[in-house]
């Protein structure tokens, strides 16, 4: 290579510079535009051009350019578009110079030559970086190792930048799918600190995002009870050697920031490096809270349903299989007083099949069938009254004004609810004090209530006792039958009829649950 000593220094100097500049991480366009020059000057160029191939495209567009006017660059970057369409990567070299030559004199007349030299980066094309001088001269082997030098510098330059991209849209791509996760994620540094959440863990966990990041993973996850091995002690117990091919499972009911409690399951996914050490864990956390009530309602229901089942069916055979006794002659008055006992027993266990069946369709869609005719309430009240009396400890007393109107409803479910609200204020209302069961109406709709005089029912529990199988855990409601289904149900109609059923209560003074419904 021929090239005199000053030349020499000169292209280390720019190569220096250029070097410089990728290193202290210039932007591209800095580095591109330095590559520009030194390639101008070392060559004593007229004019040049950058241009670069779009990532993951054919398409070339210029990025830096020199000695070219504004005027010029549109029809330059339309050229290069059409010009540079290499094939498999490979430009043909010399028809490649004879149009780009061409190119050049369609941008100024003056320009005489072209030297192009791709900028390469592991055999792969990044771009092309193109000289024009203004007369023409054999190229000798030293201007092209300046040349290829310049251009290997500047698809490094090239390289990095296509890399950090490629790093910031990946980054921008965990971080919407982090954010838009309903799940909480989190991931944990080898000292098991959290490096990173997102804001759906925040939230889960009662902590500012901002908190969580930094901290120890045992100051965020505080167990009030571990069903499983916490990571720790997985990690100690299985390390590397059992790297899951599954993520590990830990479940439990874990402390919120403010001391609530919440049913969590954290799945954890252990990153190993090459050299077997601990990179990171990715986990993943999900509020099992619904599903641990659903659980629970399971077990409930199945307690509820064995007991109040039971309890009929005991009675019905311990009659029926005293009767089939041979040894006894029956008086038949007492026959008639147990075959009656036989009979409302076997009514409890219809109506309680009967209930079972319309929360279970309640519950898979929220629609009641209902009959609708005109139904005169007041009516209805005035003959559960009557019937239930003989039944009751309490004296039960009618409150309806004398023109109580008539309003459009299914019959059959609304004494449902009456005979509910009536049975409930005298199984939960001390014997010999009053009931009182009445109505109020006004343009636009009716009000029933059912009046108590019994223990009350704590705030707390007041919108719990319309959930399905909810019973209040005290000796009161223990002492009486009952499977926690009367009231849900009776909200279930009396909401299916556009109405409202609510209660006022106070513990010591007594209950009053009334309902309203619409009048037309
Ligand atoms: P059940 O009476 O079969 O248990 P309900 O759904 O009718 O079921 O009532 C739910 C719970 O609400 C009852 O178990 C009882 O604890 C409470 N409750 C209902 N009515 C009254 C009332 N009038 N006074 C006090 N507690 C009541």
């Amino acid at each position: 290579m021929l090239m005199r000593p000053s030349l020499r220094s000169q292209a280390r100097d720019f190569l220096l510079g250029i070097n410089r500049a990728i290193t202290a991480q210039l932007d591209l366009g800095e580095v591109l535009r330095r590559v520009l020059q030194a390639s101008l000057v070392m060559l004593t160029g007229r004019a040049a051009f950058i241009a670069l191939r779009e990532p993951g495209s054919q398409h070339y567009t210029v990025r830096a350019h020199s000695g070219i006017d504004a005027s010029a660059l549109a029809q330059l970057n339309d050229k290069v578009q059409q010009l540079l369409q290499p094939q498999d990567g490979e430009f043909n070299r010399e028809s490649l110079d004879s149009q780009l030559l061409a190119m050049a004199h369609a941008i100024d007349p003056a320009l005489a030559q072209t030297i192009a030299m791709p900028l390469l980066f592991a055999q792969k094309p990044l771009g092309l970086l193109v000289v024009f001088r203004s007369y023409h001269s054999s190229i000798g082997a030293g201007d092209w190792t300046i040349l290829q030098s310049f251009a290997a510098q500047a698809a490094i330059a090239v390289n990095n930048a296509q890399l950090y991209g490629a790093i910031d849209t990946e980054r921008q791509r965990l971080e919407s799918i982090l954010n838009s996760s309903g799940d909480g994620v989190f991931i944990l540094s080898p000292e098991l600190g959290i490096q990173r959440a997102n804001s759906a863990f925040a939230r889960m966990l009662g902590w500012d995002l901002e908190d969580l990041e930094g901290a120890p993973k045992g100051d965020v996850i505080r167990w009030a009870r571990l069903e499983t091995k916490d990571l720790e002690g997985l990690l100690r117990a299985k390390g590397q050697a059992a790297a899951p091919a599954q993520p590990w499972r830990v479940a439990g009911e874990l402390l919120r920031r403010d001391g609530s409690v919440l049913s969590i399951s954290i799945t954890y996914a252990p990153v190993w490096n090459k050299q077997g050490k601990l990179e990171s864990v990715i986990a993943n956390a999900r509020d099992i809270t619904s599903l641990r009530k659903a659980q629970e309602m399971q077990s409930v229901f199945i307690s509820t349903i064995h007991h109040e089942l039971r309890t009929p069916i005991a009675i019905i055979k311990g009659y029926a299989s005293t009767f089939a006794r041979e040894d006894v002659e029956w008086e038949p008055a007492l026959m008639r007083e147990k075959m009656a006992i036989i009979e409302d027993e076997a009514d409890r266990l219809t109506a309680l099949v009967e209930d079972l069946l319309t929360a279970s369709k309640l519950q898979s869609g929220p629609e009641l069938w209902l009959t609708l005719r005109p139904t005169n309430l007041s009516e209805l009240a005035r003959m559960a009254a009557e019937r239930l009396q003989s039944q009751s400890a309490q004296d039960i007393e009618l409150s309806f004004p004398a023109d109580f109107p008539l309003i459009e409803g299914d019959e059959a479910r609304l004494r449902q609810v009456i005979d509910n609200l009536l049975t409930n204020a005298m199984k939960y209302s001390p014997p010999g004090s009053a009931i009182t069961i009445g109505g109020r109406f006004s343009e636009a709709q009716v009000t029933l209530f059912v009046r108590d005089s019994g223990a009350g029912i704590p705030k707390a529990e007041q919108e719990k006792i319309f959930e399905r199988f909810y019973r209040i855990d005290d000796s009161l409601t223990r002492s009486e039958k009952g499977t926690g289904l009367g009231l849900y149900l009776a909200r279930a109609i009396v909401e299916a009829h556009g109405g409202q059923l609510s209660l006022r209560s106070q513990l010591g003074s007594g209950s009053t649950f009334f309902f309203t419904l619409p009048r037309s």
